[in-house]
């Protein structure tokens, strides 16, 4: 495998752009070796710049569910391009936008679209605390909301990746207002509760950030009957899950509803959108409608709002999509648990649907301690193995991998061929 353009290009990036990459994780720090800098990508597969092939496991952390460069995307993007790419007034599509995503989404009864996942929890909680006139919030450890102050303690994704799940530079006064709970433990949020005034309990359904997480079977449940007993404002973050785990996202695969929802990734096809929305009554304090300010300059534009709406219409109108990636995800599945118990090497493979992690770990993951407690350093060799046999999955045992209705059962079965190799090599070292 050739990597000397990758080389050559990281060690200019390096130079300008810090650790030489624009989201942390990018980097490979943890798994050692270099980033390969991606040339191109279509249905299942990324080329990079030295012309290797890969079968992709990342699929744009979340978004591309449909696969690279559907051509039904890409042309809706083309021709939203041709007409103006930004306005900064309102348009068509963005009530269409809307209507759809309540229509899919039942929870949502109105809902505003911002440019990241990011922006949708950090904008999901002023509104929160603004609607209950209360401080303080709960998240939970290893669970990832995006890069805003609030969220930045025992967060996951690239921050657990990289040993700072607590960022310096976050104000110790926004940081008191965070309390921080055990996933899969409702007494760790209970007591809480009964101790302090909470306005909003943020989770990720299934945590995707600390790898492949599910809820346990109570716990989504309890969390729901806990936040309507204190009058606490439930934000299940569905950047991650929502349209990925069904077309209702994970509220739909548990049968729970939220007071506020968080999304993105998915919903913007590949292109930068976010949206939070939820209970009328607590939307309808958004500014201009009511005292809660939130903007963008580039919110609902055109672009962003064509490459959404044209896959989530796609989601909606072929609902198959999602049973036949559950499927592809079970067969998956299955070949890798052969291999594990095939070879001995001691890992733990989680899947939701179509997310799923292998974790190097003896014990099942349910919480930040259980990640904390995996073989990160054996993960890193199997990831690079894995690269060097052409399969391109999370740099970080901390990221879930992803299936795209684009993999083909050839992919999966090299994917499983690929895996048992590298997890022999594993097994006797
Ligand atoms: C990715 C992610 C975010 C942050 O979204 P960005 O678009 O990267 O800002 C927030 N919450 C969850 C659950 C995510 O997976």
């Amino acid at each position: 495998m050739k990597t000397d353009q990758s080389k050559e290009l990281f060690r200019r990036a390096v130079e300008r752009i810090p650790g030489g990459v624009n989201s942390p994780v990018r980097a490979f720090r943890s798994v050692g070796g270099s980033p390969r800098f991606i040339a191109r990508a279509a249905g299942s597969k990324l080329w990079d710049v030295d012309g290797n092939e890969y079968i992709d496991y990342i699929g744009s952390w979340g978004p591309m569910i449909l696969g690279h460069a559907d051509p039904r995307v890409t042309e809706a993007v083309q021709r939203a391009a041709e007409r103006g790419t930004s306005f900064g007034a309102v348009t068509e599509r963005e009530v269409e936008m809307a209507e759809l995503i309540c229509s899919m989404v039942p929870s949502v009864e109105m809902v505003r679209m911002v440019n990241s996942g990011t922006e949708a929890t950090m904008s999901a909680i002023r509104l929160a605390r603004a609607y209950t006139g209360r401080e303080k919030i709960i998240k939970f450890e290893g669970c990832y909301h995006g890069h805003a102050d609030p969220f930045l303690i025992k967060a996951g994704s690239g921050a657990m990746t990289h040993g700072t799940p607590d960022s310096p530079g976050v104000p110790a006064s926004v940081v008191s207002a965070t309390l921080s709970a055990r996933f899969n433990d409702i007494n760790s949020v209970e007591s809480l509760m009964n101790n302090h005034k909470v306005a909003a309990v943020i989770v990720e359904p299934v945590v995707g950030n600390m790898g492949c997480v599910p809820p346990g079977d109570r716990f989504l449940p309890a969390l729901r009957a806990l936040c309507t007993k204190h009058q606490t404002v439930l934000i299940l973050d569905e950047v991650m899950t929502g349209f990925r785990l069904a077309p209702g996202g994970a509220q739909e695969l548990y049968d729970i509803r939220a007071d506020l929802t968080t999304l993105g990734k998915v919903i913007g096809g590949g292109l930068p959108v976010g949206a939070y929305g939820g209970k009328k009554e607590i939307m309808e304090m958004i500014s201009p409608q009511g005292p809660v300010y939130q903007a963008g300059t580039l919110s609902g534009n055109p672009l962003a709002i064509a490459a959404g709406l044209e896959t989530l219409r796609i989601l909606n109108g072929d609902r198959s999509i999602y049973a036949d990636l559950e499927k592809k995800a079970a067969f998956l599945e299955s070949g890798i648990r052969r291999n594990i118990s095939m070879t001995g090497v001691a890992c733990a493979y989680q899947r939701v649907g179509s997310m799923g992690t292998l974790f190097f770990s003896e014990r099942p993951v349910s919480d930040y301690d259980t990640a904390g407690a995996c073989d990160t350093v054996r993960f890193g060799r199997y990831f690079v193995s894995m690269l060097g046999h052409g399969i391109y999955g999370p740099p970080s045992q901390f990221e879930a991998a992803f299936l795209s209705a684009a993999h083909s059962e050839e992919d999966l079965s090299a994917t499983i061929a690929a895996n048992r190799t590298v997890l022999e090599s594993l097994s006797v070292d």
